[in-house]
């Protein structure tokens, strides 16, 4: 499957958190993860028969693609759309970064940029994909979301996005714990202290699920003190009500 990738979607639509928020795009969604927050949104199957793909813009006639999905025919079809910024998302998009490093060299080449959204544990295959990317927007896990602690992988994993340009977002819920903060802030702050780090409360319709405003504040005024660029942005589609 080196040249093919399962797919759930390719769409088009502006990008709803972090750095490029608002930066219009074509969203490349890949199938499987290998995290498991319990807050995810997108749990998809790990091998649909079917990817869905709409064209040209949101809302525009879905249409359904055999999987997996070669590299040539998802070539064929980004033709079809008008945004220059591609982002590779998922589920976990590093779970198929052969067929992303495949694929992106002729993208760079055609002019797109690329950005990659990933949960940033993947270190070995964000090694070899980071001159392939414009932009990582790395995920850091909290141990209170996956159940485990993720400390080493994000650490390593940082360290081989930072040849590339990266962000980090951190997902806080009514879960969050101080002592899972300060260590996700040492991992970052050892490696990197110019970034900029987006807490973004949880999307959720479940109250008990969000996470005090104050908390919120309090976790923001001890992040700057060790990583001066952090911000506070939720994900504006749910405001916009777009997908
Ligand atoms: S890393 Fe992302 S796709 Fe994977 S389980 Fe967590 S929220 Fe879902």
């Amino acid at each position: 499957l080196k040249n093919k990738a399962y797919l759930a979607e390719v769409f088009d639509s502006i990008q709803g958190e972090g750095l490029l928020v608002g930066s219009r795009q074509i969203f490349v969604r890949f199938c499987g993860c290998n995290l498991r927050c319990y807050y995810c949104d997108t749990q998809w199957q790990k091998k649909p028969q079917f990817a869905v793909y709409h064209r040209p813009v949101v809302g525009g006639p879905a249409q359904m693609l055999d999987n997996p999905v070669s590299a040539d025919q998802l070539k064929e079809i980004l033709t079809g759309f008008t945004p220059r910024w591609i982002s590779f998302t998922g589920g976990e998009p590093l779970l198929w970064h052969e067929f992303i490093m495949e694929l992106a060299n002729d993208l760079k080449a055609q002019g797109y940029k690329i950005m990659l959204e990933t949960n940033g544990t993947l270190y070995e295959q964000m090694d070899k994909c980071c001159k392939l990317v414009d932009v990582v927007s790395m995920d850091y896990k909290l141990p209170s979301a996956t159940g485990c602690n993720y400390r080493e992988e994000h650490r390593r994993f940082l360290k081989a996005a930072l040849k590339s340009k990266v962000f980090i977002k951190m997902v806080l819920t009514a879960r969050t714990s101080w002592a899972e903060v300060k260590e996700a802030v040492a991992v970052i702050s050892s490696c990197s202290q110019e970034l900029v780090l987006y807490l973004q409360p949880v999307t959720t319709d479940n109250c008990a699920d969000k996470i005090d405003m104050k908390f919120l504040l309090d976790i923001q005024e001890y992040c700057q003190n060790h990583i001066p660029e952090t911000r506070i942005l939720p994900q504006i589609h749910p405001y916009l009500r777009w997908r």
